[in-house]
């Protein structure tokens, strides 16, 4: 049977099943073949693997995954896709389908179950409305995951890899490269999907990091300095962290900026993950009784 990647087998199931597709589900399917073959190579996908696909839609990356990979759990939120995917995935015995919101999902135990707690790849073509949140809680959660390997709208997979002093970067470039580290393996245009999107979209290789490349002794409060930070993007590092209701006095961050020989009106754009990670030690230091 031609695979989905061929857009006329696309088509052909949209008019079979006469499916709908869903804004709010973020549904944009892929229809290039050669867009597929590179997501499947950045992810390093092998016989070895359990990948975890979120969002399989009609099938399309789930049919490359599957003679990739050992096994593949791909998780859908819409109901209606789950007899379009028993369809379309009919010939490939290596896959199980979840109908399940992915932010409900327990993927820890997933993972205990399936893969003995050894790391999986997640690849997807991920629903944009909900890219930070899902990419942010495997993140967070410390599910033990190899590399992360999605679809994501241009400009987040720009924030994701930026620098310091450069205008892409921020909280989230902070929070991502705390975990691991960011490569854009592709540039992909609207023309590959259907339907097409309103933006442009790219494809990065999140690869985590066994241990945080620096140290902090409050990673929870770094975090709260970070998001005050770029918060109040246009004002000083020192007044975005005292209006972010943080508990700092002026003359503390002044202090702890000199310190670090920084000056006063340093903003947080310029400052990188081991500056804001030498910053939160200085400060919670301040802060614990002697
Ligand atoms: N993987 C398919 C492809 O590349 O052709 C579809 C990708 S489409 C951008 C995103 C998919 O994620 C849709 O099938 C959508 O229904 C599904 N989705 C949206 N929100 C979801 C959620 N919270 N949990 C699981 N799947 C979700």
């Amino acid at each position: 049977m031609e695979k989905l990647s061929n857009p006329q087998v696309t088509i052909a199931t949209i008019k079979k099943y006469d499916f709908a597709f869903q804004k709010k589900f973020g549904q944009n399917f892929l229809i290039d073949e050669h867009v597929l073959n590179k997501i499947i190579a950045a992810a390093g996908v092998t016989k070895e693997d359990m990948v975890l696909e979120i969002g399989p839609g009609f099938g399309t990356m789930t049919q490359y995954l599957s003679e990739n990979a050992r096994e593949v759990v791909a998780v859908e939120i819409d109901k209606e896709l789950i007899p379009v995917l028993n369809d379309t995935l009919s010939d490939y015995d290596n896959v199980t389908i979840i109908n399940e919101d992915i932010l409900k999902v327990d993927i820890e135990k997933l993972v205990q179950e399936r893969n003995g707690g050894n790391p999986i790849k997640v690849v997807a073509n991920l629903p944009y409305y909900i890219t930070t949140p899902i990419i942010m809680g495997l993140l967070e959660n410390h599910v033990p995951v190899d590399n992360i390997t999605v679809m994501v709208q241009k400009e987040v997979a720009l924030r994701m890899q930026a620098k310091p002093g450069t205008k892409d970067y921020g909280a989230l470039s902070l929070a991502v490269q705390y975990y691991a580290k960011p490569y854009i393996a592709a540039n992909v245009p609207p023309n590959c999907f259907i339907p097409r999107p309103n933006v442009g979209s790219a494809v990065i290789r999140l690869e985590l990091f066994d241990e945080p490349p620096v140290n902090v002794k409050d990673e929870k409060m770094m975090f709260s300095i970070i998001r005050a930070s770029f918060n109040q993007r246009r004002k000083t590092l020192q007044n975005s962290i005292v209006n972010g209701g943080l508990p700092f006095t002026k003359e503390q961050i002044s202090k702890a900026l000199g310190k670090m020989e920084l000056a006063d009106t340093i903003r947080g754009e310029a400052l990188s993950l081991e500056q804001f990670a030498k910053l939160t030690d200085i400060l919670t230091e301040f802060k614990s009784p002697d």
